[in-house]
């Protein structure tokens, strides 16, 4: 008895993506979330989208931005903002990162995700898909290792396929066997969302400090993000080897105590209203696969350390859809006729955002003397290839350009970071 030919858990950018090009194709598909609407966020995001060059392309309108690959046009009012400015602070207060000049120019910018999840939930529903909110997932139905469905609410639901885009918490993916070990590390994540901030030009950005004198727990980073020019998130982010907060205050307490050490986060905290907090666990391990036999993981919940982007996770619903069509059409829905997705383990996107991840772990490993060398080999160059992901296959030249004497003096600890 099958109740749908697919079923999706989680309405994200991943699992709504592949919903509206599942049911372009009269595909009877499922849509379940645990969230009670769409236009939810269920953990903080920094909702930066820029270009990847023959991956993620976009096309500039009247009308707005069109993401090429997945055909979805992010509206004029979708786009909160085109920040050119990164930084990250070290203990001793050095800096470097990466300034844009003109990062519209540049297609780099920053999403209002909640009315981006609304457009996508509606788009998918015109087509004909099921959205079913509110409806927790406990459960996949796998009989005879192939999966068979899934359990919401107590009730067995069954379909052909079952695609995950269940995000950061992975549980669906290990049940099915995607990943072969527990995570290496955690990080753990912490926001506070700030409103009424009427932000200058020159506060429009993202700005990560670190050190453990700051936080006084080690591995641990404070990070200020805008959103357009009157909202910001202030984030605590801590590497974890235990899925476990064993420190003696609260999360919220050491990130109190750090934005009241830093004048720039005290001033923007006291101008503005908090107005939501939230946290997520982010897990670091990479899959072995991303299908099994009437699976397919899409988006966090399969992409290499710990998390994916927003626009990765778009075109891998789009993909997972395609891989689930052609299944469908031939009825064959074993591993070996799904397997063309596992292509995603070694493309250059999942090597984008593993060189992402690997970076910031590393920096959250170095110790505060450490950090200091690291931003005294950096400081005063532009480093915008390093940190916009699409870039990173440019790094290995710009290091290239990047050999003067003091990059040379720290190269032990450059190789750790890239
Ligand atoms: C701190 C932080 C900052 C980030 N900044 C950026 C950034 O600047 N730019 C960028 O591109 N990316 C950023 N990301 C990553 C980006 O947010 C994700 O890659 C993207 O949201 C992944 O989309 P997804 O569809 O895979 O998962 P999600 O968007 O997380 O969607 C998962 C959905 O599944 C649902 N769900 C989960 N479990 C169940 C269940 N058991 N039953 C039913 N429903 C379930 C959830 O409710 C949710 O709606 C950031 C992530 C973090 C943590």
């Amino acid at each position: 008895m099958i109740n749908h030919d697919v079923i999706i858990i989680g309405a994200g950018l991943a699992g709504l993506t592949a919903a509206y090009n599942l049911a372009k194709e009269e595909v009877d598909v499922k849509v379940f979330d645990r969230l009670p609407k769409s236009g939810i966020l269920d953990h903080p995001c920094g909702c930066m989208v820029s270009p990847v060059p023959n991956s993620i392309t976009f096309k500039n309108s009247s009308e707005g931005i069109l993401y090429k690959e997945v055909d979805f046009l992010f509206t004029e009012d979708m786009i909160l903002e085109y920040p050119g400015k990164m930084e990250f602070i070290m203990p001793n207060g050095c800096k470097f990162g990466m300034a844009i000049e003109n990062p519209q120019d540049e297609q780099i910018f920053q999403i209002d995700k909640e009315k981006v999840l609304i457009e996508l939930a509606e788009r998918a529903e015109r087509e004909g898909a099921q959205l079913e909110y509110g409806t927790n997932v406990s459960k996949l139905l796998i009989e005879k290792g192939q999966v068979k469905g899934i359990l919401a609410s107590g009730q067995q639901v069954r379909s052909h396929l079952v695609l995950s885009g269940e995000g950061l918490s992975r549980r669906f993916s290990y049940q099915a066997g995607l990943f072969d070990s527990d995570p290496e590390a955690y990080i753990f994540s912490y926001a506070v969302h700030l409103l009424d901030l009427h932000l200058k030009k020159e506060e429009i950005g993202q700005i990560g400090y670190f050190g453990e004198n700051l936080v006084q727990i080690p591995k641990s980073s404070v990070i200020f993000h805008s959103y357009g020019d009157d909202k910001a998130l202030i984030l605590i982010s801590v590497l974890l080897d235990e899925y476990k907060w064993f420190f003696d205050k609260s999360v919220e307490e050491y990130l109190l105590n750090a934005i009241s050490k830093v004048p720039f986060l005290e001033e923007i905290y006291k101008r503005g209203k908090a107005y939501e907090k939230n946290a997520c666990w982010m897990k670091i391990a990479k899959p072995k696969k991303l299908v099994d036999h009437g699976f397919i993981g899409m988006g966090d919940s399969v992409a290499p350390l710990g998390h994916s982007s927003n626009s990765i996770a778009m075109l891998m619903g789009k993909e997972a859809a395609n891989t689930a069509i052609e299944a469908l059409q031939t009825q064959d829905y074993s591993y070996s006729a799904l397997k063309s997705y596992n292509k995603w383990l070694e493309s250059d996107l999942f090597g984008g955002v593993e060189f992402e991840a690997k970076l910031i772990m590393t920096l959250l490993n170095f110790s505060d003397s450490d950090l200091n060398k690291i931003c005294n080999a950096f400081e005063g160059i532009n480093l915008e290839p390093f940190f916009i992901g699409s870039r990173w296959d440019i790094i290995k030249a710009s290091l290239k350009l990047l050999f003067k004497k003091r990059i040379l003096k720290n190269w032990k600890l450059i190789r750790q970071l890239f």
